[in-house]
């Protein structure tokens, strides 16, 4: 199957490349994606220059959903919406790949979403439930970043939980603070941050604070 895959090739220059896709494994076509702090800092040219030699080029994106096109295995249906996993295990260790030197993250270490199709092993897509909100679904990765940092402090933490901070107000601070809220019914959710205009918008946590403050 033909594909185009979008690669910036240099800071702020993008490159087109026609490739082909093999009919294995689960085809998804991005339709809703996510932009992360990491991609600006690749399409800024923000990073060393040697970094930016050995990433460049490559597809950026990480954050992203789509539908399913086609599925060897047959567990999918064409048209299945789907969140596609980024990182890769590789070799041993594949019970914590994201901690895991071998694991690959797309985006990083090869390409990421910007593509027509993408060709995905059966176990690094996940099914979206048919009520969920597409725009916000586009950001289950980044909510599954906060998550993990939540577990493990939930893991960990033997101090008292009734008051938690939040340092940042852009949207992984969002995102964080609100999962604690959910996780956390009983605790008092405080944020600090930059940016009033952010932090207005954290109407459901008990206390805002701005750092400078
Ligand atoms: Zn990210």
């Amino acid at each position: 199957m033909i594909n185009i895959v979008y690669r910036l090739k240099s800071p702020k220059f993008f490159e087109e490349s026609i490739d082909e896709v093999e009919l294995d494994g689960v085809i998804v076509r991005p339709t809703h994606l996510s932009i992360c702090q990491a991609d600006q800092r690749y399409y800024q040219g923000s990073r060393p220059a040697n970094i930016l030699d050995e990433k460049l080029p490559m597809a950026l994106i990480h954050e992203a959903i789509g539908e399913v096109v086609f599925d060897s295995e047959g567990n999918f249906k064409s048209g299945d919406m789907v969140v596609m996993i980024p990182n890769t295990p590789f070799g041993e260790d594949v019970y914590s790949p994201n901690y895991s030197y071998s694991s690959k993250f797309r985006g990083s270490g090869f390409d990421g979403f910007t593509s027509d199709l993408v060709n995905l092993p059966e176990d690094r897509v996940v099914k979206i439930p048919d009520d969920f909100n597409l725009n916000v679904s586009a950001f289950i990765e980044l909510i599954s970043v906060a998550y993990q940092g939540i577990s493990k402090f939930k893991q960990m933490a033997i101090t008292p939980k009734d008051k938690l901070g939040v340092w940042g107000d852009g949207n992984l601070g969002f995102i964080t603070a609100l999962l604690l809220k959910e996780l956390f019914p009983k605790s008092k959710v405080l944020v600090f941050g930059k940016h009033q205009e952010n932090l207005n918008l954290f109407s459901f946590a008990d206390e805002i604070y701005r750092i400078h403050d």
